[in-house]
């Protein structure tokens, strides 16, 4: 039975994978849902034609610049709607009173203000982006537990993770322990993305079209190219950390290229609990909408009998160093994890820019988080800095890995 009054919703980063998969699962429930708010990045008329369709109260286009083209627009095509720009527009869509709960769907640190303002502010948050937590992690938590907000996670492996822990009506409760609950240990599977069988020689010149090729999900071109380095469940691991209280050695990563388990949870007697269901994000985004209820995702059924087998693999750290460098960047704890991300935001970047080769990601991040110093993180503008920091030394690193990575080809 859908609730009697429609649950009210903001989407940011309305017109990415995340919020395209959202606004489907709201299309399929008629009257569950009203869309209230709704926000992109750069492309109006992606955003005007979603005001259509939704006719929110009110949307914001996060490049100040495009301001007026939006405004304009807006004013002939949806009359009536609040039409907003920049940083602050976004943090007006996330806090806005008509808003019950904030699906978290840009991509990277430009979605932390709004992702701190919809916990501030009570909302339930759907949490996707999770470079917000992992720069913030104990911001964000103690924010959501002052204010009463609720935090439900989207990332495939955190919502399978939080359906395998014991069943809490309300979502995560931040300070809870794992042992409180009898659980041993997380384990986050991982595809093991493009690359997971080659060499690493072989990875010298592979090209961004080739590493945003997921074999088993599709989805935003920066995440992609995270999967590709394992990045992604580098980031997943501290992600982990905040959203469970899971410490360094209460989470493995398992190689499961199938992408049927999502993630399993083990107890103290033994068992081992998973989610499994077909890779397709609309499935852990309608857990979250609807929670605690279950709806319809417009998810194909899963039939095991189609898959050979489900296999699992250990990681390799050697060719994929990535996974290491988030295991270092959690136990130096501080502002490394701010360090970490930042880095990796700069080199994927110039990576999918044609600047940058794919192994000399890895080498970026290596070098920020050997020269910048991990500090105990003192309060947002603590975090801004570090974040500003780590990408100057970002740029400033890149020409040098650029070129030892040309020297090390020569020497192949
Ligand atoms: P995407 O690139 O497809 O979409 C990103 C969205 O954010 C777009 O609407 C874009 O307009 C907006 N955006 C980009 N830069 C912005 C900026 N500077 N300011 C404001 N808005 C901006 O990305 P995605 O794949 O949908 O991923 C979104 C988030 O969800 C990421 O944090 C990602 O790690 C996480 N996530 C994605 C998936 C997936 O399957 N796509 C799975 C798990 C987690
Ligand atoms: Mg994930």
């Amino acid at each position: 039975m859908p609730p009697s009054s429609p649950r009210r919703i903001a989407v940011l980063g309305a017109t990415g994978s995340i919020g395209r998969s959202t606004l489907d699962v709201v299309d399929s429930h008629p009257g569950r849902f009203k869309v209230e708010a709704l926000t992109a990045n750069s492309n109006v008329e992606a955003l005007v034609a979603l005001c259509e369709k939704y006719s929110p109260s009110l949307a914001c286009i996060a490049d100040p610049a495009l301001g007026a083209a939006f405004e304009r627009a807006a004013k002939s095509r949806c009359p009536g709607m609040q039409a907003l720009a920049g940083p602050e527009g976004l943090v007006a869509c996330a806090s806005h009173d008509s808003v019950d709960g904030v699906m978290a769907a840009i991509v990277g640190a430009a979605g932390l203000p709004a992702t701190l303002a919809a916990a501030a502010a009570g909302k339930t948050v759907y949490l996707a982006n999770k470079e917000a937590l992992v720069m913030s992690g104990a911001i964000l938590m103690d924010t959501v537990r002052r204010s009463g907000a609720a935090l439900l996670p989207i990332d495939s492996e955190h919502n399978a993770i939080f359906q395998c822990l014991p069943q809490n009506s309300s979502g995560l409760e931040p300070g809870g322990t794992l042992a409180d609950k009898g659980v041993r240990r997380l384990l986050l599977t991982a595809s093991g993305g493009p690359f997971r069988t080659r060499k690493r020689a072989d990875l010298a010149s592979v090209t961004p079209d080739q590493a945003c090729a997921h074999p088993n999900w599709v989805m935003g071109r920066k995440i992609s190219v995270d999967s590709a380095t394992m990045m992604n469940k580098g980031l997943e691991i501290i992600e982990a950390h905040w959203l469970f209280g899971a410490a360094r050695e209460q989470v493995d990563v398992v190689i499961h290229p199938q992408s049927v388990i999502h993630s399993m949870v083990e107890y103290a007697d033994g068992s081992v609990i998973a989610q499994l269901g077909n890779p397709d994000m609309r499935t852990p985004i309608a857990h979250a909408l609807a929670y605690p209820e279950r709806i319809e995702s417009g998810v194909q059924r899963l039939n095991l009998a189609t898959f050979a087998g489900l296999t699992f693999e250990e990681p390799d750290l050697q060719r994929f160093p990535a996974l290491a460098l988030a295991y270092a960047a959690l136990e130096a704890g501080g502002t490394a994890p701010i360090s970490l991300n930042a880095a990796n935001e700069v080199a994927v970047a110039a990576f999918l820019g044609g600047g940058l080769p794919f192994l000399a990601i890895t080498d970026v991040i290596g070098g920020v988080l050997e020269r910048a110093a991990a500090e105990r993180v003192e309060g947002l503008d603590h975090v801004l800095e570090a974040d500003r920091r780590a990408r100057a030394l970002a740029r400033e690193l890149m020409p040098l890995a650029r070129e030892l990575m040309q020297e090390s080809r020569a020497c192949i």
